[in-house]
């Protein structure tokens, strides 16, 4: 068979290794594997190579994706998504394994329908997507928060400062209640779980009281505004407050063991299930199992909320 490769979303450390596992599986199954440049976009501009042994060799190590990814806004087109079907129809290209988030879920839905057998693979640090406990560059991204909490808790105590670190996530507070936990946060405030400014500021007026020398908050992005509300706990809990917005170093770095591990993982299995001729499916690790559901059970829906929220109350 021959079989399609892309990513496409935001980039995430792993994708790589997902890749090369899709290309080390796929040809020891005897297929041939073509990776498709920079998402949706290269199956519209049919921009694809055909990736061997040596094309993946030391990929595992490196963050990012070097078949590029994309937000292409044309594939939403009914007719730009026809002509990208036909491109890799010319090719001989019968399957396709994507790698994403829900909105590439979502492209990869309608490419089942038109007749591309597609499988998708989560590719976010966001973990946000249902049907799998972690998604492909989730645990590099925590380290890279937990690494910076710890540089930042280093300089509140010695400034007796609070430090407010705003982290990705978007609509799942997984990375916050993650490294929350890992960085020893005084307060973790996301989505599923969240306090009033009020609350906080009277609890941090007691830990000031109390002598502490220093507090982490650490906030899902788009909840309020991380600068403005330094300023408000300045001014009304006695702790001198900054405000650190991480942004896209979030999401980048070398992929960890355990990023590494699941995307190989989620590659191979991807390969596996072609050769059983499933598809229409994604591909999540379900109590360190690798599972598969219809992509209609799991786009558009939300996660449920992490069980590891009751640790909050009791450890920080
Ligand atoms: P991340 O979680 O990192 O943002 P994502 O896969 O959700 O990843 P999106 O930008 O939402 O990122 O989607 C990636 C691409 O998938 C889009 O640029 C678009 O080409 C395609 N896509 C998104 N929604 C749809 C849709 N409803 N139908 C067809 N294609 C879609």
């Amino acid at each position: 068979m021959k079989i399609g490769v892309l990513t496409s979303g935001g980039d995430a450390p792993g994708m790589n290794a997902a890749i090369r596992a899709v290309v080390r599986a796929g040809n020891l199954y005897g297929h041939e594997i073509y990776g498709i440049k920079d998402g949706y976009s290269g199956m519209i501009n049919d921009d694809v190579v055909l990736l061997n042994h040596q094309s993946v060799s030391g990929m595992l190590s490196k963050g990012g994706t070097f078949l590029g990814t994309a937000r292409s806004s044309e594939f939403l087109l009914e007719e730009v998504r026809i002509k990208a079907v036909e491109n890799m129809k010319n090719r001989g290209i019968e399957a396709l394994i994507a790698i994403g988030g829900d909105g590439t879920y979502r492209g990869a839905m309608d490419l089942t329908k038109m007749g591309l057998k597609t499988i998708g693979l989560p590719g976010t640090i966001d973990n946000d997507i249902p049907g799998t406990d972690f998604t492909i560059g989730f645990h590099t991204a925590v380290e890279t928060i937990v690494d910076a909490i710890d540089k930042l808790r280093d300089t509140s105590t010695s400034h007796q400062r609070c430090s407010i670190v705003e982290v990705m996530g978007r609509h799942c507070g997984d990375l916050a209640l993650f490294s929350g936990i890992c960085g020893g946060a005084e307060f973790i405030v996301t989505p599923e779980h969240p306090m009033n400014k009020e609350q906080i500021i009277s609890q941090l007026k007691k830990h000031r009281a109390e002598g502490r020398r220093h507090a982490i908050i650490v906030i899902t992005e788009n909840i309020l505004n991380v600068h403005e509300f330094a300023e408000e706990i300045t001014e009304k809990s006695g702790f001198a407050s900054r405000a650190t917005v991480l942004g896209y170093i979030q999401r980048g770095g070398s992929p960890c063991p355990e990023d590494r591990i699941l995307g190989s993982r989620m590659g191979t299995y991807a390969v596996e299930l072609l050769n059983d001729d499933i598809y229409g499916v994604c591909v999540g690790i379900r109590d360190s199992r690798m599972v598969h559901l219809p992509f209609s059970n799991v786009v558009g829906q939300k996660r449920p909320k992490n069980e590891i929220y009751s640790l909050v109350k009791k450890v920080s």
